[in-house]
């Protein structure tokens, strides 16, 4: 059994309580690790250090942070197998994958390390010349980042990478189903040389986040989640009127005309929605196909489903490992059997993988059809290995159904017609839009949802924005008296 710490300024802390959880391997679930569970003054303890550490903190010049940034990625690098294998065993995401993602967390490091020294302001014009006006960008103050336990280190990287580039400390809640790697990421970032308290790590369940969120010292959220909880914390934290950013689920659509690279698009239908075992935020859940191609494409996608190896996720032959967790295992189930009883037609898969593994969660890649839009399966995100092919007959009504979803998290389109991809990337009601590719990632290219899906931007110069305030500097030269009863507008 391997017993982790909570970090709290400079110290590996317990719970004060003493409770504490554990963290099972999805593939076996052997129990194999025991985390604290914080109390409410723990967090407050984190917070309050990362209280302390910002005023130092955000006076650090933007070379320092760069030159801790880029350390902490060379140990990233360095440490990925180990990082890798961590989160793989926590929440059963293939090892190849987790090592993808942990590497790309790197990337983001780095690129967020090349802004930390070039946060310019503005010189603004004005009209009256006679005064110059210039803007700053200021650090927001302690931050609470909360992920999701999909892709811990790589969201967090989402979330981290921004956020110490531009000045803040940050108190960080893991989710309890998978909160190791980011315990062992943060030891890396105590090795590159980060200073006591500016990066904090909290860990517990629901209870220990919202008692993160809601201490008065917290100036931002940053959170990476289902929808029902960034209502409950937008709820908490509306009398604080803190900002919040919210990287939410989706329901996205991947739209396949009948004049697209039917193998290109095949492979991209997969890989939205079988890669990670569906387990993706942005997993291409609904694949809308043009009526004349939808018989070849059910009979050529049932044919990949089938030849999809299950199995250990540290297998480099294994296409697909286990859902994370028996609450998700239970939740996809459940509503596989209600698309049934719906009447979506299964074409493939749809039961536990009895026969991989010794007891791992595993669910078989499943296929469904349906000409029924409203239904629960082709709405709701299932957040695993399930798909649902609805068919449509022109651009137009592909656009309806695409955006006739509460979410806006992402979309594909596939087609070799150049005007008609940018014709419905132009309607589509999405954050992010895949041309001939899905699920592809830049740390420089912005990422995030449109209605339920969330809000704010993550990766690339825009996230500098959710971390950052700007200040406006106003400053008269005149020797001119004024009129103090009127504003001073010329
Ligand atoms: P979740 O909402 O159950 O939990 C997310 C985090 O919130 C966990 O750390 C949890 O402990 C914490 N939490 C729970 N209750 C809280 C409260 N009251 N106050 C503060 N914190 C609280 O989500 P999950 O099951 O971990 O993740 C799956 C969801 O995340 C899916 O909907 C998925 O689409 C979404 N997701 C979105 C993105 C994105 O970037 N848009 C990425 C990955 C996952």
């Amino acid at each position: 059994m391997n017993i982790f710490k909570a970090l709290i300024g400079e110290h590996w802390k317990e719970s004060s309580s003493g409770q504490t959880f554990p963290s099972s391997n999805p593939f076996n679930q052997e129990v194999w690790a025991s985390i604290p569970s914080l109390t409410k003054e723990d967090v407050a303890e984190a917070v309050e250090a990362a209280h302390l550490a910002f005023r130092d903190w955000k006076k650090t010049n933007g070379l320092e942070r760069a030159t801790l940034m880029h350390r902490l990625a060379d140990l990233i690098e360095a440490e990925a197998d180990h990082l890798a294998r961590t989160e793989t065993t926590d929440n059963g995401k293939l090892f190849k994958e987790t090592k993808n993602q942990v590497l790309f967390s790197a990337r983001n490091y780095r690129y967020f390390a090349g802004y930390a020294d070039k946060l310019l302001g503005d010189f603004v014009p004005l009209d009256n010349r006679e005064m110059i006006d210039y803007t700053v960008m200021e650090p927001i103050g302690p931050i609470a980042l909360i992920t999701a336990w999909n892709s811990p280190l790589s969201l967090l990287a989402n979330k981290l990478a921004p956020a110490l580039a531009t000045g803040n400390t940050v108190v960080i809640k893991p989710s309890e189903q998978a909160s190791i790697s980011t315990l062992e990421f943060a030891k890396l970032a105590i090795q590159a040389g980060f200073p006591p308290g500016v990066i904090n790590v909290v860990t517990g369940d629901g209870a220990a986040g919202d008692a993160l969120i809601r201490h008065p010292l917290i100036a931002k959220v940053s959170f990476t989640g289902g929808s029902q909880t960034a209502r409950l914390i937008t709820k908490a934290v509306s009398d604080k009127l803190i900002p919040v950013t919210l990287e939410l689920g989706g329901k996205s659509p991947n739209i396949i005309f009948a004049d697209a690279d039917l193998e290109e698009a095949l492979t991209g239908a997969i890989a939205g929605i079988f890669g990670a075992a569906g387990q993706t935020c942005i997993a291409g859940s609904r694949l809308l196909v043009e009526r004349s191609i939808v018989e070849v494409v059910k009979e050529r996608l049932i044919q990949k489903a089938a030849t999809i190896k299950l199995g250990d996720p540290f297998d480099p032959a294994t296409d697909m490992g286990p859902v994370a967790n028996k609450l998700q295992l239970e939740k996809i189930v459940s509503m596989i059997a209600e698309a049934k009883e719906e009447g979506a037609e299964l074409l493939y898969g749809g039961e536990i993988a009895k026969d991989v593994g010794l007891h791992g969660y595993f669910i078989k890649p499943t296929i469904f059809f349906t000409e029924r839009a409203e239904l629960n399966i082709a709405c709701e995100e299932v957040f695993g290995p399930v798909l649902t092919i609805i068919p449509f007959d022109n651009p137009e009504e592909a656009l309806s159904i695409a955006n006739h979803s509460p979410y806006g998290l992402a979309a594909g389109i596939w087609t070799r017609d150049i005007k008609k991809a940018h014709r419905v990337a132009a309607e589509i009601e999405a954050g992010n839009v895949w041309i001939n590719t899905y699920r592809a990632s830049a740390a420089g290219a912005p990422f995030g949802g449109t209605k339920q899906s969330g809000y704010g931007r993550e990766r690339s110069w825009h996230a500098l924005y959710e971390y950052t305030h700007i200040k406006n500097v106003m400053v008269n030269l005149s020797t001119k008296k004024r009129d103090p009863f009127s504003m001073q507008t010329k």
